[in-house]
Formats: C-alpha cells, sequence, structure tokens
C-alpha cells in the first residue's frame, strides 16, 4: 500500500463521485462501489465483478479498504461473544465487541485509541489517549461485525439475525471527545442508500461532556443517548471520573434535561457499581433525590437507570459489587419511584464487557488464531 494510498471507508458518496470524476469515470461508477462497500459488504476490488477490470485495477493500486487490522477474533459466550482486535498502522489498540442474541445483533464499537478520559474504574483510561478515529476507521468495524455475522449464520444451527441490529458507542474512547468524527460514522451507517442502519439503532455513551449534549440535542438524527453518572455526589464522583470536575453534577443534570426537553426522547443514565464505593443503600437514595428533584419541581427529564455491575479490571483496588448488593441498591431506586434496569452482561470472559477494553486479553479465552 502506497503512502498516500486512500482508504476508500473514509470517503463519503460525494466523495467518491469526485474520485471517478478525477479518474474520468462516469458517476454511476461512484454509486456502484459504494454499494459493494457499504451493502454487500465487499472489500476486494477482484469480487466487483460489474466495474470494468481496468477500473478494479485502479482501485487495487490506488485504495484501500480500511485502515485496521484484524489481529485476533476472541470468542465466549458459546460463540455468540466476538471481541476484535484491531491494529492501527502504528500498533494502537482498537477494540469492537458483536454480541448476538436470536432476536438481535448488537456491535459495541470504539471512537478513539485509548481513551483520555482517565476513569479510574475503566481499563481503556489506563491506556491514555493514542488516536482519534477517523469516521472510516470508526466505520469498518462496523463492517467487520456485520462481515462476522455473516460468517457465524453460515455455520451456526439456531436462529442468527439477518443483518446487524443496533451499534453502540460504548467501545474505548468518548465519542464526544471526536465529535465531528463520531458523528460523520453514523451519517455514513445511516445512509439509506449504502449499510442503512436506523437512526434509532444508534446509541452514543458519553462520560459527561456537556457541549456535546447540547449538540447532540440539535442533531437531526433521532440517536440514543446514555450519560454515564456512577454517582450523585460531586465529590465522589470526581474522584471516579476527572471529568466531572470540568463538568459537575448539576451542570450535567441541567444539560441531560435540556436534550430530553428538545428532543423528547428518553436518555439512560448509566451507573456502575463498585463496591463499598458507591453501592451503599444511601447512595441509592441520593441519586433517586438527584433524579426525582427533575420530577417534582415540575421540571421533565425523560430517563432510565442502568445498573451495571463493575467488571473486573487488573491493577486497580476496587471490587465488584456482590448481587444482594445490586439488587439491594435497585430496590431503593425503584421505592423511590426510579425506572431501573441491571444490564445483562456478556463478554466477561474474554474481558469484552464495559470497562474491559484495553487492547489486551485474559487467560483461559479461546483465541481464533490459536491452534485448538
Ligand atoms: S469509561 Fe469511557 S470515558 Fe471513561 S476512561 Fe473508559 S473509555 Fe474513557
Amino acid at each position: 500500500m502506497s503512502d498516500n494510498s486512500i482508504n476508500l471507508y473514509d470517503m463519503s458518496l460525494p466523495d467518491i463521485e469526485n474520485l471517478m470524476n478525477k479518474w474520468d469515470e462516469p458517476a454511476f461508477r461512484a454509486r456502484q462501489i459504494y454499494r459493494h462497500l457499504y451493502v454487500h459488504l465487499g472489500n476486494d476490488p477482484n469480487e466487483m465483478t460489474d466495474l470494468p477490470v481496468a477500473l478494479r485495477e485502479r482501485i487495487a493500486e490506488k485504495t484501500h479498504f480500511g485502515d485496521l487490522r484484524v489481529d485476533r477474533v476472541l470468542t465466549g459466550d458459546h460463540g455468540m461473544t466476538r471481541k476484535a482486535l484491531f491494529a492501527m498502522q502504528d500498533n494502537s489498540p482498537v477494540e469492537s465487541v458483536l454480541m448476538i442474541y436470536p432476536d438481535r445483533a448488537t456491535v459495541c464499537i470504539s471512537s478513539q485509541s485509548g481513551c483520555p478520559m482517565q476513569c479510574t474504574f475503566c481499563a481503556t483510561g489506563k491506556l491514555g489517549h493514542l488516536h482519534d478515529l477517523t469516521p472510516g476507521q470508526i466505520v469498518e468495524q462496523v463492517l467487520w461485525a456485520a462481515r462476522e455475522l455473516n460468517n457465524v449464520r453460515k455455520q451456526a444451527k439456531g436462529e442468527i439475525p439477518g443483518a446487524i441490529s443496533n451499534v453502540v458507542y460504548m467501545g474505548m474512547g468518548e465519542p464526544f471527545n471526536n465529535y465531528d468524527n463520531w458523528w460523520a460514522s453514523v451519517e455514513r451507517l445511516h445512509d439509506p442508500t449504502g449499510f442503512n442502519m436506523g437512526a434509532r439503532n444508534f446509541t452514543v455513551s458519553t462520560v459527561g461532556l456537556v457541549p456535546g449534549i447540547l449538540k447532540l440535542a440539535e442533531a437531526d438524527l433521532p440517536v440514543n443517548l446514555a450519560v454515564s453518572l456512577h454517582s450523585a455526589d460531586d465529590k465522589l464522583r470526581s474522584e471516579m471520573m476527572p471529568v466531572n470536575k470540568r463538568y459537575p453534577i448539576t451542570e450535567l443534570i441541567d444539560a441531560a434535561r435540556t436534550y430530553t426537553e428538545k428532543t423528547r426522547r428518553r436518555l439512560s443514565f448509566e451507573y456502575v457499581l463498585l463496591k463499598e464505593k458507591n453501592d451503599f443503600p444511601e447512595q441509592a437514595l441520593q441519586l433517586a433525590g438527584l433524579l426525582r428533584g427533575n420530577v417534582t419541581t415540575g421540571k421533565t427529564m425523560l430517563f432510565h437507570v442502568n445498573l451495571i455491575p463493575w467488571n473486573p479490571v487488573p491493577g486497580t483496588s476496587l471490587n465488584r459489587s456482590d448481587r444482594k448488593r445490586v439488587i439491594n441498591f435497585q430496590k431503593v431506586l425503584k421505592e423511590h419511584g426510579i425506572p431501573c434496569t441491571v444490564r445483562v452482561e456478556r463478554g466477561t470472559d474474554i474481558a469484552a464487557a464495559c470497562g474491559q477494553l484495553a487492547g489486551g486479553d485474559i487467560a483461559g479465552i479461546r483465541d481464533e488464531n490459536s491452534p485448538d
């Protein structure tokens, strides 16, 4: 691949039309190529047999299909959870997780390699900020998952969904810290002439970057929003999530309310439970007070709380809340009228669960590239 080779996934349809124009090809060739990329999931010009041979050769010579090299694919949950460990050109890690259920297939993708936000409970945060991913590098993770799903369907005996049904931006990185590239990836994957993912099938998760929440409130596609809250106390939240010093809880809740008022969409507050850190019943009461306050003062906010038992991250002194503490926490919230659920877990055995993505693996799991 030459240094100035073009990553086709970084090109919008108008960009490909411009390229065809430059190459003296008719405009309809751009739409053919675009369909190969996003409808047929093609990544080999030799298989684009409706294109003239000379054009296929030129595509092979001047462009490439993605920047991320699949280093390994790890499988868990009887093959229904699959984590891809990608390497960028300088070997920086990027990870994506495909979770297959009988009725849906969700892919969790990364918007950055590493992350600058430094949440203390998160494996990715320990890597620091390595790269902002380009729109193409974000999109190609979903295309990997779509191809992987097709392969699983060919081999599986049971019911396997026909296509990716949900894309969640909860992998490595903070999407609003790379807002423009993240949003370009949403628009590309949403495009009805291409991958055609419904806007409501996207969920973006933020650590609480207020400007991003307010910007999304004005966006023209109704994607879902999840806000990581993790504590109703500013002191503890700042300790767990340094971003809280910049955007404290009151400011964050105000932005969340503005978002739901403008969009009329419900958001979810994510709350990762750490044993004897943020999982005491009094802390559930404080959380209920914070969120109920928005109802009782007549200021409406449509929300739901998602409780997440913390997943182990090596090198921390934190502990996972046991089931009893999780249930108690949920009980207090429910008694105070807070809608909440406990997240169903996937992928903890391959370090593919929330907060566990850090470019590595864990002993004892199956590595698709290793001999049995
Ligand atoms: S939890 Fe999210 S925002 Fe915080 S360090 Fe990890 S990846 Fe970054």
